[in-house]
C-alpha cells in the first residue's frame, strides 16, 4: 500500500549491499592496522598519533566512500519511491529547489553521524595503545590488543545499527518535508506480524487517520524503537476514506 512493500524492499536491499561492502571494509581496517604495528616501532610519542593514523586507514580502507556512497547514491531509489507513494494517496507532487536543500543538509548531517564514530574510535583506541606503549608491550602485543580494541568499537559493532536508523530518517523527513505544504492527512503503514511490536500492532488496528499533532506523537514515541518497520505516510483525506479509515484525534497506544 502507497508503495510502502516496494519501499521497504529498496530498504533491504540498501542495508544488504551496505553490510556486504561493510564487511570488506573492516576487512580492511583489520589488515591496515596489523600492516602499521608490523611496519612501526611503537613509541609513546607514536601511540599520541595513532587517532591520526587510524582516521588514514578508515578513509584508505573505504569507510567514508562506502557511507557517503549510501548516503548520496542509494537513497536515489528512495526519493523516488516515495514520490510515488504520494502519488497513490492523492498527492501530486515535485520536489523543490528548498526541498533539496532540506534533504541535502539532512544527508550532510547523516554521513557525519558515521564521521563522529570513526573519530570516536580513532580516540578511544589512541589512547589505549598510549597505555600499553607505556607498560611494555611488545608490538605484537599492542598490535593483537589493538586488533582486539578495534572489534569493540562502535564501528565495527553498530556501523548497520547506524545505517538503518539512517535510512528510517531519512525515508520519514522527506515525507514530512513534503507534507509540509499539503493539506493532508496521516496513516500508519506497514505490516502486522507476528515480529511486530505492541505499540505498532495497537497503532495499526486502530484503523485511522491522524492529524499532525497526533502523528507527531506517534513518530516520536519511544516505544517504536530503532527498527521500527512502520512508517506515517501523508495522504489526501478523501484517500483515507475511501480506504475505510476514520479519523482519530488521539491515541493510548
Ligand atoms: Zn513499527
Amino acid at each position: 500500500m502507497l508503495g510502502h512493500e516496494e519501499q521497504q524492499k529498496a530498504v533491504e536491499e540498501i542495508i544488504n549491499k551496505f553490510n556486504g561492502n561493510m564487511a570488506v571494509v573492516i576487512a580492511e581496517i583489520q589488515r591496515l592496522i596489523n600492516r602499521y604495528f608490523m611496519e612501526n616501532n611503537i613509541s609513546p610519542a607514536d601511540a599520541l598519533n595513532f587517532d591520526v593514523i587510524f582516521n588514514q586507514i578508515l578513509q584508505e580502507a573505504g569507510y567514508y566512500t562506502l557511507v557517503n556512497e549510501m548516503v548520496d547514491k542509494d537513497y536515489n531509489e528512495l526519493f523516488s519511491l516515495i514520490k510515488s507513494g504520494f502519488k497513490e494517496g492523492g498527492f501530486d507532487i515535485t520536489y523543490t529547489a528548498d526541498d533539496l536543500t532540506l534533504v541535502q543538509a539532512l544527508k550532510n548531517v547523516q554521513s557525519n553521524n558515521f564521521s563522529v564514530i570513526g573519530s570516536s574510535a580513532a580516540t578511544s583506541l589512541r589512547e589505549n595503545l598510549y597505555r600499553y606503549s607505556l607498560s611494555d608491550f611488545t608490538v605484537d602485543q599492542m598490535a593483537a590488543q589493538i586488533a582486539e580494541d578495534f572489534k569493540g568499537t562502535n564501528v565495527a559493532r553498530h556501523s548497520t545499527t547506524l545505517a538503518r536508523t539512517a535510512i528510517a530518517e531519512y525515508q520519514q523527513a522527506v515525507i514530512d518535508i513534503e507534507a509540509k505544504d499539503l493539506d493532508g492527512v496521516w496513516l500508519y503503514i506497514g505490516v502486522d506480524d507476528n515480529s511486530t511490536r505492541d505499540f505498532c500492532h495497537c497503532v495499526l488496528k486502530q484503523n485511522a487517520y491522524f492529524d499532525t499533532a497526533t502523528k507527531n506523537k506517534i513518530e516520536s514515541d519511544p516505544k517504536r524503537k530503532y527498527n521500527c518497520r512502520h512508517r506515517l505516510r501523508m495522504v489526501t483525506e478523501d484517500y483515507a476514506k475511501s480506504e475505510g479509515y476514520t479519523f482519530k484525534s488521539s491515541i493510548s497506544c
